[in-house]
């Protein structure tokens, strides 16, 4: 059996979020490589929504625990289709519930076909971040990304990007790689520069075969084709040192070069503490361990201090820092720190695992961008150690043990020491 973390108390555990799937796996699209939704874009009559006892009892709960902040991740299937009134209920439980000065953030993903100008409203009002599916341009997007007639989603999801727009709400892009597009970086950039997309990330497109925990995850494309992908999305997002568009493997490999550590679960230390709940309360570790065996509660009937000190959670945790002995040695075990364990082959007993399936891909991009990166990450260390400088010392040095005003956490000594402030 791995290791477990020595956690007692969830108080040890400072603070975690909730990712919530919201209406279980109802939608109104079919896109081809769901593996998650059955129902072929046609949801039934009544939608699978969270229920509002569960929904008041869990927002109850949690809101005591937080220490002054509160996390949602609202997905689906389509969780437009819970409604706005459901999305009220929401903002007003956490609102009645949340402890004085608590910041509370909501976030939301959704094919964006249903999107509205009520709905933008309401996402303005409470300042809701919403993540948005786009595979590419049309010809790439309406192939895999249809209704129940088949038809491509691509113009509603530009409409309801447009009623974001109009109402000033925050939205990023997820783009799934997989077959159609992992040779069209090119194109891809080209289309997030020409939309005026500024936050960008990339999801390897898992394989239907991947519902099977006991295997590591598998997927629509290869770590060669991954690899290449990056590389050329690398060279198109690097722009001369004067990134345009923000692509989330690039910042968080830039994080790292500046002293940060990424702000990806995959290319953390540690895995994501987030609870993930299905629509009827179950809980598990992850979104990729969904499954009889990781199952942790229920948020209706067990505690959430039960749920976070489940065994199952404790085992989970312990997995990434597991490293097999391939990533323990890598000289780019910073930037990367071993993937995500979904996507390591494991022993029975967890003990022992292969490195990612896309180590091959990593490997390759941070050889590629390995000097541009360095020059990049220097530059803006430079740069914010001057401009706290400036701000926060009135212009003078720090104190050797002062915090490094480059921001990177480290002791001004053992970081920007040998930069001198112009
Ligand atoms: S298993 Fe993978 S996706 Fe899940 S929290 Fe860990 S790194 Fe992230
Ligand atoms: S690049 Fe490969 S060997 Fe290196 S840390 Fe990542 S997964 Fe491990």
């Amino acid at each position: 059996m791995t290791d477990t973390c020595a956690i007692t108390d969830y108080e040890d555990y400072g603070s975690f979020g909730v990712l919530w799937k919201t209406v279980s796996e109802d939608c109104n699209l079919a896109c081809d490589y769901c593996y998650y939704s059955t129902c072929g874009g046609k949801p039934g009559p009544r939608i699978n929504r969270i229920d509002s006892a569960i929904l008041n009892t869990f927002i109850q709960e949690y809101m005591e625990m937080s220490k002054g902040s509160a996390s949602f991740a609202w997905q689906g299937g389509e969780p437009l289709l819970a409604g706005l009134d459901f999305f009220e209920e929401v903002v007003t439980l956490q609102a009645a519930y949340a402890p004085a000065h608590t910041a509370i953030s909501n976030a939301l993903q959704t094919n964006g076909t249903l999107i509205t100008d009520k709905w933008a409203a309401l996402f303005r009002k409470y300042q809701f971040l919403i993540g948005i599916s786009v595979d590419g341009p049309s010809d790439i997007h309406d192939e895999r990304r249809v209704d129940s007639r088949g038809q491509g989603s691509f113009d509603r999801v530009m409409k309801g990007i447009d009623c974001l727009r109009r109402h000033q709400v925050d939205f990023n892009i997820l783009t799934v790689l997989h077959r159609g597009n992992i040779k069209k970086a090119k194109e891809l950039i080209e289309f997030y520069e020409r939309e005026e997309f500024a936050y960008v990330q990339f999801i390897p497109c898992m394989d239907f075969r991947s519902q099977e925990i006991g295997m590591a995850g598998s997927y629509d494309i290869t770590p060669e084709e991954y690899g290449q992908f990056l590389c050329e999305a690398f060279d198109y997002w690097y722009n001369d040192g004067q990134p345009r568009t923000s692509i989330r493997f690039f910042d968080n490999m830039l994080s790292v070069c500046t002293g940060r550590e990424a702000e990806l679960c995959v290319h953390r230390s540690g895995c994501s503490t987030m609870l993930v709940l299905e629509q009827n309360g179950d809980a598990y570790p992850c979104d990729f361990y969904i499954h009889d065996d990781w199952k942790l509660g229920n948020v209706a009937k067990d505690s959430l201090n039960e749920l976070l000190l489940h065994p199952a959670r404790m085992s989970f945790l312990g997995m990434k820092k597991t490293l097999p002995a391939a990533c323990q040695n890598c000289e780019y075990k910073p930037l990367c720190n071993g993937g995500c364990p979904r996507n390591r082959k494991w022993a029975d007993d967890l003990s022992v695992s292969d490195p990612d399936y896309f180590c091959s891909s990593y490997k390759r991009i941070y050889a590629y961008a390995d000097e541009r990166m360095k020059t990049l990450g220097a530059s803006l260390r430079r740069q914010l150690f001057t401009e706290n400088v400036q701000r926060n010392f009135k212009g003078r040095l720090p104190g050797r043990n002062d915090p490094c005003p480059c921001g990177s956490s480290r002791k001004f000594k053992n970081c920007c020491a040998d930069i001198t402030v112009s």
